[in-house]
């Protein structure tokens, strides 16, 4: 039975990750500040003797003698990163720099949740892990975008230097169950407004592509990437130009902003709700889509659940969202 940390645990994609590595058998201790996470993500967690919560924040130092740590403390949501942007880029280095420093000292496996966001408004279309991106370090999105940039170096020189185990995963934008209803994130925006009968709010002119990854097929991917033998995976990695893991995890099927919301409405053929055009946020990325060729030749794996389908699932749980419905 191994034992795992997941920072950020309470968190949609944490509490995601939790109870798949519970219901293998192991033992789950998460940790979070409830910044973004809420406690009812892992309510139903709670009861199993195998799983811990520990409120603490990433950017205070911690100790324990883990298996595997899993890095995912850090907001996610543009809007609530924005709130607060030094918390967020100190949650992103600080926070990566003491799980770091815990893996040195306990030979613990480090996965740090990177993001497609380290490709900044790219210029390369789809983007494979060895572009570089392109990137304003001084906008609004710098402090979550550099955060993580800065993340992965931490994590290379830890490698490199004192030879952690750690690989750095890129995730592309992800949605489903957990997500919280006021996330901020397109899809969540998007059905809860649909779902109330409110306008529907397309930031810009809609024509913006993301490619979105249902939930199940992510935590299939990270949970298959930690388990790869570190030199086999090393090698692998090399062969494609790398000295240290950093994968890509995403579905590649590209959408409009504009193709998401009518898909959300033809699931909805109830909701009454108008798209309204409002202001495009300064330095969002016009263009998103993954090159996954690297997962999938290292943990074999590919995005199951096409976007209608994990819409439904997102419908169905934020209906249980809704002003006075019943969780
Ligand atoms: P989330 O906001 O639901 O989860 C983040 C969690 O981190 C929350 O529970 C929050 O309370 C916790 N947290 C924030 N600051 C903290 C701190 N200082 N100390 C302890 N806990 C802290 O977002 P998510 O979508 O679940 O994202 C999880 C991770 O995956 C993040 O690191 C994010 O950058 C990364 N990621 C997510 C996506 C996506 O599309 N969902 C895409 C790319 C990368
Ligand atoms: N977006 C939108 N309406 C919303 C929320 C977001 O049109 O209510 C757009 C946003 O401007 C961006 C895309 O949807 O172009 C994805 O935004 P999100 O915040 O989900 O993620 P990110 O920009 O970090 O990929």
């Amino acid at each position: 039975m191994k034992k795992h940390l997941i920072t950020g645990g309470a968190g949609f994609i944490g509490s995601h990750l939790a109870r798949r590595l519970l219901d293998q058998g192991d033992e789950v201790t998460v940790m979070d500040n409830l910044f973004t996470g809420n406690k009812s993500n892992i309510y139903g967690l709670m009861e199993n003797p195998r799983f811990t919560f520990i409120l603490h924040d990433v950017t205070q130092p911690f100790w324990g003698q883990f298996d595997e740590i899993y890095n995912l403390a850090c907001p996610a949501s543009p809007i609530h990163y924005q709130r607060n942007p030094v918390e967020t880029i100190k949650a992103s280095f600080v926070g990566m720099l003491n799980v770091l420093e815990l893996a040195l000292k306990t030979k613990a496996r480090v996965l740090h949740t990177s993001t497609s966001e380290i490709y900044g408004d790219p210029l390369v279309h789809p983007q494979p892990e060895t572009y570089w991106g392109n990137i304003n370090t001084i906008g609004i999105r710098s402090c979550y975008d550099e955060g993580k940039r800065a993340a992965e170096t931490l994590c290379v020189d830890y490698c490199r230097e004192y030879n952690v185990d750690v690989r750095l995963v890129r995730i592309f934008n992800t949605y489903g169950p957990n997500m919280h209803p006021q996330d901020g994130r397109v899809v969540s925006n998007f059905i809860m407004q649909a779902l109330q009968g409110h306008d529907i709010t397309i930031y810009g002119s809609g024509q913006q592509t993301r490619s979105f990854q249902y939930v199940d097929d992510l935590i299939e991917a990270v949970t298959r990437l930690m388990q790869l033998e570190r030199y086999p995976l090393a090698e692998a990695c090399r062969r494609h130009g790398f000295d240290i893991p950093v994968v890509n995890v995403g579905n590649p099927n590209e959408f409009t902003i504009r193709e998401l919301a009518e898909t959300v409405l033809a699931l909805l053929p109830e909701s009454n709700s108008k798209i309204v055009y409002r202001a495009l946020p300064m330095d969002d990325p016009q263009r998103r889509k993954p090159d996954i060729t690297l997962a999938g030749e290292l943990c074999d794996w590919a995005p199951a659940v096409p976007l209608a389908e994990g819409l439904k699932h997102a419908i169905a749980y934020f209906r249980t969202r809704l002003p006075g419905a019943c969780a």
